[in-house]
Formats: structure tokens, C-alpha cells, sequence
């Protein structure tokens, strides 16, 4: 399945030469033709259909490996791994959407508003889901790429960080450095000089690699490395942030015993690094030299309506790839109902369609990496709920009196010592435990997300009056 995804291609209409999947994203993100974005999220998706006998086969053999482990099935297997019963874990993340659902209601009205004046009522009517291939992405998880359109007149964020990187003639190394700087400011040491010979930052001319972006242990104890073909853009600014947040954590449990070297919970381990990205903030790139002022409060709106298409759009997807795999594995969604259950559960959840009828002989849950490629995903969920829990948290360590949104938590030591110690416990307690160290709570909260987004949610609210909302 893995071979199958890495190899589909898709030749569009009217056009000579096969496209790959980051080609035919760029068309997403960028054309604003329906027809050119229905034919490329069309054609890629086709790269389904041949694993649907492979998926079935897998389903069966996942399963019977898990039974053998002592577990109901693999989606039981998975959600084992939460220091809770299973089931009550699936309540747990069904009890932070039911929190976080009121935001991204009025984030994707308001959304459906904007592109129903660009498209036309016909493609885009008042109420109902969206249409998929409309929203700038592949998977409709990020609509970051929508955020030019989206931002009327006067909220347009005053900067971009791909710009200013640019102007300054930033080197993919300059990236990675300012990255290590913020961990540093904090008082975490430097990076290891192998990092910084053995990572691999850029493209290599001359063969073939793999340029997801990936933070790596090689000896679980100091051999830390990322391999990425960095590109000058804010948004792999921020990536760099999120990798080395996996090599802190990695470095910090490697005096734990060899099967405590992991994070909390698998969620911990990708919020880090994003929680140190939320603090790259307007005041944070004035002070490493980046921006000459920081600009005034009335560019909020727009910065934090880009981060919402970022990252409160993901919220919804980022549950029901596993909702949709719980299902399947626990035999309450059979093959034969495979593609018409996933578009059910993505209408529910994210409300959105895909522009065309989907038939059951396609498969389009493989048309995502980490369904061909078995990576279970909750985790993201989870991270994208926690890094806005532990930047509020922080935040109030360093008694910021600002709003989440401009707070940074650069240079604090006292924010650094909290979070060293929760990153050198690794695995070897309760995850509830290293979140009460580093927040002084016990569960899982939203409530820093909405927090972050207040201001937003109440202007989606004013902008949305008089418009339907939900679908
Ligand atoms: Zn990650």
C-alpha cells in the first residue's frame, strides 16, 4: 500500500506530463478554476482504488495479530496506549470536540461565505458542506492556503515570514539555527555537533530521498538528527521548531530506562515542538532581529484567522481518520462499506463533500499517507489540542499580561526549567502526571485553544449573523 501511495501519479486534463502528489497539491493550493481542482483532487484520489483488497487483507491480519496480544482488536490496541481503558479514551477525544466543535462551526461558515461569493450559490449553496476540492488542500486539513482570500479588507496580516526571510537572504542552516536558538534561549543546551553533520537539511543533487520533513535518534541517546530539504518559507520556519521539539524530547528521556525513552503520550511528542512554534510571534521576530517593529494590535484579526485555518480547520480531520479506523478494525464498518462510511463520518465531522459521487469500488481513505502507510493518527489530534494547553500554561509561568496570541515564551528560564522536567520524565510516569507538571491540570483541556482564539470566534461570530451555520 505504501509502494502504491508513493508512486501515484495523475496526468490532469489537457496536460503531457504526469504529476505527483506535491505537484498536484500545488495545484490545489494555488488554482482557483473548479474544474482544474476538481480533476487534480479527482485523479490523485484514484490512487485508492487498487489498495482496497490490500486494505481488507490488512485489516484481517492487524487484527488477528492484536487478538494474539491480548487486545479486542487493533483500534483497541492502538487506544491501549493512553493509561486509560481503551473506550474511555474514545470518550475522552469525542469530550475535546464536542468543546472545540462551536469554533470550527463558525470558522468553516464563515469560510463557506467567503467561497460561496467567490464560486457562486450553485457550487457552493448557504448551507451544507463544502465541497472538498474548494479548500486549498489535498485533504481539506489545512486551509492556510485560502488565507489571502479569506482575510477581507484591513485584517491582511502585516507581515510574511517568507518574505522577510527572503529579503534577509536567510540559508536553509540560518533556519535551523534560529530554530536551536529559541531552545537555547531557554537554557536547553545546544544541539550536538553531530547534529549539524549528519542531518540532512537540503535536497541532495543526484538521488532520490525523502523530503517529509523528520526528526530523528539514531542511538536513542545522542545521535540526533532531522532530514528535510528545507525550502525559505515561514512555513518551514515553524517546521524546524517542530522537528527540534522532537529532538529536546528525544535528548532529555535518554537517561530514562531504554522502554521509558518516549514521550508522555504520542501527543506530547508532537505538541513540543509546536508549542515552541506558537511562541513565533510578531514581538519574538523583532527581537531575534527578523522584523524592525512589531505591527499593531489591529493586524490580530488577520494573523490569527491564518492560524486558524491552519490549525483549528485541522481539528475535525485530525480525529476522524482514526474514528473511521476504530470502526473498521472493531467490524462495526465492513469492506463493503468502506468509502461510503468514510464520507459519511468526513461530511459529519468536518463537513465537507467531495465533488463528485464517490462509488464503493473506489478507496479513498488511501489517498492519505498514514492509512496506506498504517500510522495511527490521533496523536495529531491530541498535539493540536495540548500545545495550546501547554502555551497557556507557560505563558502564566512567565506572567505574560498579553493576549496567548502575542505572548512568547523566548528567553524565559523559568519556562525552560518547566518544561526540561517534563521532558526528562519520558515515558516512565502517567502522562497525567507530566501534564500536571507542566500545567498543573490533569486532563486534557481545549480551553487554551479557545482561549488563543477568542478574539476570532468573536468576530466569525459578528461576520456570520444573518448566515447559516453548520451544514
Ligand atoms: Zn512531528
Amino acid at each position: 500500500m505504501q509502494g502504491i501511495y508513493a508512486k501515484g501519479t495523475y496526468t490532469p486534463k489537457g496536460r503531457t506530463e504526469a504529476l505527483d502528489l506535491q505537484a498536484l497539491s500545488r495545484i490545489l493550493a494555488e488554482n482557483r478554476q473548479p474544474q482544474v481542482l476538481e480533476d487534480a483532487w479527482t485523479g490523485w484520489h484514484a490512487v485508492g482504488r487498487p489498495m482496497r483488497s490490500d486494505f481488507t487483507e490488512y485489516v484481517r491480519l492487524a487484527n488477528a495479530g492484536a487478538r494474539e496480544l491480548g487486545f479486542a482488536d487493533t483500534g483497541v490496541l492502538w487506544r491501549s496506549k493512553y493509561d486509560m481503558p481503551a473506550n474511555d479514551f474514545a470518550h475522552e477525544v469525542e469530550r475535546l470536540w464536542s468543546e472545540l466543535r462551536p469554533l470550527y462551526r463558525s470558522l468553516h461558515a464563515y469560510v463557506r461565505t467567503r467561497l460561496r461569493e467567490r464560486y457562486g450559490p450553485k457550487l457552493v449553496p448557504d448551507r451544507g458542506p463544502i465541497p472538498i476540492h474548494l479548500l486549498g488542500n489535498m485533504w481539506a486539513q489545512s486551509w492556510e492556503n485560502l488565507a489571502a482570500d479569506m482575510a477581507p479588507p484591513g485584517t491582511q496580516p502585516s507581515y510574511d515570514l517568507t518574505e522577510v526571510l527572503r529579503s534577509r537572504a536567510t540559508q536553509p542552516i540560518d533556519m535551523v539555527r534560529f530554530a536551536e536558538r529559541f531552545f537555547v534561549s531557554m537554557g536547553l543546551d545546544p544541539l550536538p555537533s553531530t547534529f549539524w553533520e549528519r542531518s540532512m537539511f537540503v535536497r541532495p543533487p543526484g538521488r532520490e530521498v525523502v523530503c517529509h520533513a523528520s526528526a530523528w535518534d539514531l542511538d536513542y541517546v545522542a545521535d540526533l538528527r532531522i532530514k528535510m530539504c528545507i525550502e525559505i518559507t515561514g512555513e518551514d520556519f515553524r517546521t524546524l521548531h517542530h522537528e527540534l521539539g522532537h529532538n529536546y524530547y528525544q535528548r532529555a528521556y535518554a537517561g530514562q530506562p531504554f522502554l521509558f525513552r518516549d514521550s508522555a503520550h504520542d501527543g506530547f511528542h508532537e505538541a513540543i515542538g509546536d508549542t515552541i512554534g506558537l511562541s513565533v510571534t510578531p514581538e519574538y521576530l523583532v527581537k531575534v532581529g527578523l522584523l524592525a517593529r512589531a505591527p499593531p494590535a489591529e493586524a490580530d484579526l488577520g494573523l490569527l484567522l491564518r492560524t486558524a485555518l491552519e490549525k483549528v480547520a485541522f481539528l475535525p480531520f485530525g480525529l476522524v481518520v482514526d474514528q473511521w479506523r476504530w470502526r473498521v478494525f472493531s467490524g462495526d464498518i465492513s469492506p463493503e462499506d468502506y468509502n461510503q462510511s468514510w464520507w459519511e463520518m468526513r461530511e459529519r465531522y468536518q463537513g465537507v463533500r467531495p465533488p463528485t459521487e464517490r462509488r464503493e469500488d473506489e478507496f479513498d481513505p488511501g489517498a492519505k499517507f498514514h492509512v496506506a502507510a498504517n500510522v495511527p493518527y490521533m496523536r495529531y489530534f491530541l498535539a493540536h489540542i495540548l500545545q495550546f494547553q501547554f502555551h497557556r500554561a507557560l505563558a502564566r509561568t512567565i506572567e505574560s499580561q498579553g493576549p496567548l496570541h502575542r505572548t512568547s515564551i523566548y528567553g524565559s528560564r523559568q519556562a525552560g526549567e518547566r518544561l526540561a522536567t517534563v521532558l526528562a520524565m519520558g515515558a516512565s510516569r502517567d502522562w497525567r502526571d507530566a501534564l500536571e507538571a507542566l500545567t498543573g491540570e490533569r486532563a486534557m483541556s481545549a480551553e487554551g485553544l479557545l482561549e488563543y482564539f477568542r478574539p476570532l470566534q468573536r468576530w466569525l461570530d459578528e461576520q456570520n449573523r444573518g448566515e447559516a451555520v453548520g451544514w
